[in-house]
């Protein structure tokens, strides 16, 4: 198998984050591994609070090189998963990159869906929330008008009145709500008054509310909150479930933070049999890996996969939006094109 890389700017429709920290791109190293024909496509999305640089990043892939110096068709991607791992302790995106693109390249090898390779079949579209950035009161307005096809929205909370924010946004929409703290609150009564305010108000789900010490706190949060708990920060990797012990009631599942799709789908399955919400969530990804992430639709509660419909130019074609809804394609493997014009390698 060859595997051949190459780094992307993806560009953003509209400056992206919070006023504090607003970004216009971010870049993604793509990759292709090419066997008996057949090509499979992989993302690395390297957002700067990832702390995973290009450079490091192209350095992996060089690395990694050898390990995929094999030929047949009948590879396992969780052995290999293993032994890429084993070449360093962090690069979760560019290891992201490469489980993607192997995964891709044996459902074309063998002429199905990834989702059918795992035997899960073909999930109905699901809605996606979609990411409102934290902004003065007309320009919400403006954002909740451009969020219009969606039936759920995310907020990013952590601002200095959350109340008053979900207040104004609550003028214009009611819409469901998740809203994201990432880590910001460290008072558990009163992240359990502002939970039991949020039910109030419509808010669906709470992911992060304290920092990822407070196991204790958040489990006290959990078992008395009337919405789920979904940890992000305190979840990156299928051994960090372990430790949850029951200070969430689900999890929000990441490829850039999982190593990719094999660990996703175990991650996905032990929440399943644990009980655990499963969300599935994105960096500020393309279609490429959006797409591989909706092929675990299936074991779903709640999707936040918004980010091919924030950028400007998504070299890839995959999974489709209407009415806020996600579709898979029946294509094999992942389901995904590149658009040759803007992504030639
Ligand atoms: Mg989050």
């Amino acid at each position: 198998m060859i595997l051949s890389y190459k780094p992307f700017i993806l560009e953003y429709k509209h400056p992206f984050g919070v006023s504090s920290n607003t970004r216009t791109s971010t870049t993604s190293v793509f990759v292709k591994i090419e066997h008996n024909g057949k090509i499979g496509y992989g993302e690395a999305c390297l957002p700067v609070y990832l702390g995973e640089t290009v450079e490091g990043t192209l350095a992996f892939f060089e690395i990694a090189k050898p390990v995929l110096a094999i030929n047949t068709d009948h590879f396992s991607p969780q052995e290999i998963r293993q032994e890429i791992d084993s070449l360093s302790k962090g690069n979760n995106a560019a290891k992201a990159a490469i489980d993607i693109a192997l995964n891709d390249l044996l459902g074309k090898l063998a002429e199905k869906p990834f989702y059918d390779l795992m035997g899960l079949g073909k999930s109905d579209a699901m809605p996606t929330s979609f990411t409102i950035g934290i902004d003065e009161e007309q320009k919400i307005e403006q954002k909740i008008k451009e969020a219009s096809e969606f039936s759920v929205l995310k907020i990013k909370a952590g601002t200095k009145d959350d109340k008053a924010l979900i207040n104004i946004i609550r003028k214009y929409t009611d819409k469901q709500l998740y809203v994201d703290v990432n880590q910001g609150w460290t008072d558990k009564q009163m992240v359990l008054d502002m939970i039991f305010w949020m039910n109030e108000k419509n808010v669906i789900l709470v992911e992060q509310p304290m920092p990822v010490a407070m196991i204790d706190e958040m489990a006290w949060v959990t078992e008395q909150s009337p919405i789920p708990t979904i940890a992000d920060e305190s979840v990156k990797r299928l051994k960090d479930l372990e430790n949850l012990k029951g200070s969430f009631s689900g999890i929000n599942i990441k490829l850039m933070k999982s190593t990719g799709l094999t660990e996703a789908i175990e991650m996905a399955r032990y929440a399943k049999q644990n009980n655990l919400k499963v969300l599935l969530g994105c960096m500020a990804e393309s279609s490429c890996a959006t797409s591989a992430m909706a092929q675990l639709m299936q074991l779903a509660d709640y999707i936040d996969l918004d980010a091919p419909n924030l950028l400007k130019n998504d070299p890839f074609n995959g999974v489709t939006y209407k009415n806020g809804n996600v579709y898979l394609n029946d294509r094999p493997g992942i389901g995904v094109e590149p658009i040759e014009s803007l992504l030639d390698f």
